[in-house]
């Protein structure tokens, strides 16, 4: 067997990893394209070859990591006299995790992987922290309040204090730790310092070797491309003027306490206002709100993409509703979508008011596109942008000129508009081959997916934080790259902007106060917030289970969230896999009618999905046949398409880990002895 290959490191990662050597916990922090990975691999190896029964996870947040992880770094570098083992989700392997970690020297896998394992109570599946040596936590930053590295490291620190067990040494990787959302340095430490304090690390940055970092990753050319407020924008007047009569159409009360339409604000207020008419089942109330969040969502689309993308929203939204008008209300918004329609389509048509956003978006894609081969990333806020965008790139014939071809890049997921992993595969292939030279992403290309380097990225039309803004920058690393930030003059997007700027430069004098504590008091601060962090854990978890005993299961009543009608009782309701609410009364078959069949990405030990069900009177939709073993058929239930009605009134309830009484674990045995009556064993 040939001899490992020796890892060469250059000169700032040999800086960071000092820390983690000498075997003591660390956080590094390096720029994305600096190499995290690389370092990461370099102290596995060091660990494996001088520990004596090493074992090594390294932790990953979003599934492609993977095979990312294993296929470009893990293999290749550590490779042949250790048992590396990538284990994903979506693999059958992960029901004898506990095994095969038995049989690796190191294993990849997702968080929640691990954390299944850590709670698992069969032999074949379970593990514990303590059966492993090194804890690689890849984009560690995420090691905050409820996310599962948190579940993991709250574990980790509660047994350090309680003194449980020989714990491993734990590696954090992350390009920025962020500033929590605060603007004033002090905040920002604290943030700074909440973060080691969970990961149970200090956190380690180049310190002589910056301008050679500078060097392999240079900061792109930020330029701002900003544009002027449209003068005339009849499309959207003819919207808000649709939505005054909603407003008319409902109490005057109601519609006053409403803030400015097309504003993010304007659409928290009709989600609590939807709530409201629920609560108070007044269907008027619920309805006009539901409408009026559609519309706002077309007025927020129209300040985004094309006056034809608003308008299809409201056409397709209205399409599907039309054959189940209930009562009064139904019939007005119905009408006055329908009486406005070839108008609105008109307006939607007119290119002279078209959003000039989209005129600055071709200028700067034909500045880099018409004189040299590049490639971009255009990346935009939701998966429906990234839809729009890329019909307006193919029938534009500028930029098919310039033989621009995109090609979209989504997160993965169950909806129409989601991508699967083998799909966003074959997009970064592509892309990577050089068949896709712009792709129009959401912020999953913002964090750890493998893309090649990039001539040019277009922030368009986002609002997100810091962190994400530094990662989507650090795509752009080609020699002499562009970083466009395309938005309004004096709009959110350009504050949000100009203040990221400022919180990464605060993230940077937080991190460099921290590393100038001495070591006892940063020791002292770190202890101090690990012991609170324990303390709310227990007393949330004490709540929490008081919370759910609140109510017994025969208290409270699933009612229809579109026509308020009762539909089952809580104790119709059971879980499985402690996570999907089903309804095992045979009686609720008649509540609902069912439609296409459901197609997930991942496969689950037990179950497979059936078909969409929704409520047979108002056509609300519900959730999804499972289909249990493949012989029981179960309605699965999301609760936030019905209200609860409890004792003390009805209440809206957007997440099952919410509502306030017991859910036991559906029994199958028990489920199937009704139908076999005559089965002596089923009776035990
Ligand atoms: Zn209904």
């Amino acid at each position: 067997m040939a001899a490992p290959m020796e890892i060469a490191l250059r000169s700032y990662q040999e800086e960071v990893v000092q820390t983690a050597l000498k075997g003591e916990n660390s956080i590094i922090w390096l720029p994305t394209g600096g190499g995290k990975t690389r370092a990461a691999v370099y102290v596995a190896k060091k660990h494996l070859e001088t520990t004596a029964n090493a074992k090594v996870a390294v932790l990953v947040n979003k599934v492609h990591l993977v095979d990312q992880h294993y296929n470009k770094e893990f293999n290749v570098h550590l490779g042949k006299p250790y048992k590396i083992k990538p284990i994903s989700g979506d693999s059958c392997d992960k029901e004898l995790f506990g095994r095969l970690v038995k049989d690796s020297d190191l294993v990849i896998c997702t968080a929640q992987i691990l954390e299944n394992a850590l709670n698992s109570t069969e032999e074949e599946k379970h593990v514990d922290l303590t059966d492993f040596t090194l804890l690689v936590i890849d984009e560690c930053h995420h090691t905050q309040k409820e996310n599962v590295y948190n579940k993991i490291m709250g574990r980790y620190v509660e047994k350090k204090v309680r003194k449980e067990g020989k714990l491993p040494q734990v590696l954090g990787l992350t390009a920025s730790p962020g500033t929590g959302g605060n603007k004033s340095l002090d905040k920002a430490v604290e943030h700074v310092l909440q973060i080691c304090a969970n990961l149970d690390s200090v956190i380690v940055s180049t310190k002589n070797y910056t301008p050679a970092l500078k060097k392999v990753v240079p900061r792109p050319k930020k330029q701002y491309d900003i544009v002027e407020k449209r003068a005339l924008d009849p499309f959207a007047d003819h919207l808000k003027l649709m939505m005054s009569m909603i407003h008319e159409f409902m109490p005057s009360t109601v519609s006053r306490s409403l803030r400015d339409r097309g504003t993010q604000e304007y659409e928290a207020d009709v989600v609590e206002l939807e709530k409201k008419g629920v609560i108070e089942e007044n269907r008027l109330i619920a309805q006009c709100a539901l409408h009026l969040r559609k519309y706002n969502d077309a007025l927020l689309i129209n300040d985004t993409v094309r006056m034809v993308d608003a308008f299809n929203v409201l056409d397709e939204f209205y399409n599907s509703r039309k054959n189940k008008l209930l009562d009064g209300t139904d019939f007005f918004l119905q009408g006055l979508f329908d009486e406005n329609r070839v108008e609105l389509k008109q307006l939607a048509l007119d290119a002279r008011y078209e959003n000039p956003k989209l005129a600055q978006l071709q200028v700067v894609l034909l500045e880099e596109f018409r004189e040299k081969k590049s490639r971009g990333i255009l990346f935009s806020k939701t998966r429906k942008g990234t839809h729009c965008l890329y019909d307006w790139v193919n029938s534009n014939h500028e930029l098919l000129k310039v033989k621009i071809t995109a090609g979209i890049l989504t997160g993965t997921g169950t909806g129409a508009e989601h991508m699967n992993q083998n799909e966003q595969k074959k997009t970064i292939h592509e892309f990577r081959e050089g068949f896709l030279n712009l792709l129009i992403s959401t912020s999953v290309a913002e964090e750890g997916l493998d893309i090649p380097e990039c001539n040019l990225v277009v922030r368009y039309g986002l609002l997100t934080n810091e962190i994400a803004q530094q990662q989507a920058s650090g795509r752009a690393r080609a020699e002499n790259s562009v970083y466009s930030v395309v938005a309004e003059e004096g709009g959110r997007e350009m504050r949000k902007e100009l203040t990221n700027e400022y919180l990464e430069s605060l993230t940077s004098k937080a991190i460099d106060q921290v590393q100038r504590m001495s070591p006892r008091e940063f020791r002292i601060k770190i202890s101090k917030l690990q012991q609170m962090s324990i303390l709310i854990r227990l007393e949330t978890e004490k709540k929490k289970d008081a919370r759910k005993q609140r109510y017994s299961p025969a208290e409270v009543q699933l009612h229809c969230r579109g026509c308020f009608l009762r539909v089952c009782s809580g104790e119709d309701i059971k879980t499985i896999e402690n996570s999907h609410h089903v309804n095992i009364n045979p009686e609720f078959k008649r509540f609902y009618k069912t439609g296409g069949q459901v197609v997930l990405e991942r496969t689950f030990e037990d179950w497979e999905p059936g078909r969409v069900i929704s409520c047979s009177k108002c056509g609300q939709e519900w959730g999804l046949e499972i289909k249990f073993k493949r012989v029981a058929i179960l309605p699965c239930l999301k609760i936030k398409n019905f209200s609860l009605n409890t004792p003390h009134g009805k209440v809206p309830c957007k997440y099952w880990k919410n509502v306030e009484f017991q859910v036991p674990e559906f029994d199958f045995i028990e489920y199937m002895s009704s139908s076999y009556p005559d089965l002596d064993f089923l009776d035990d």
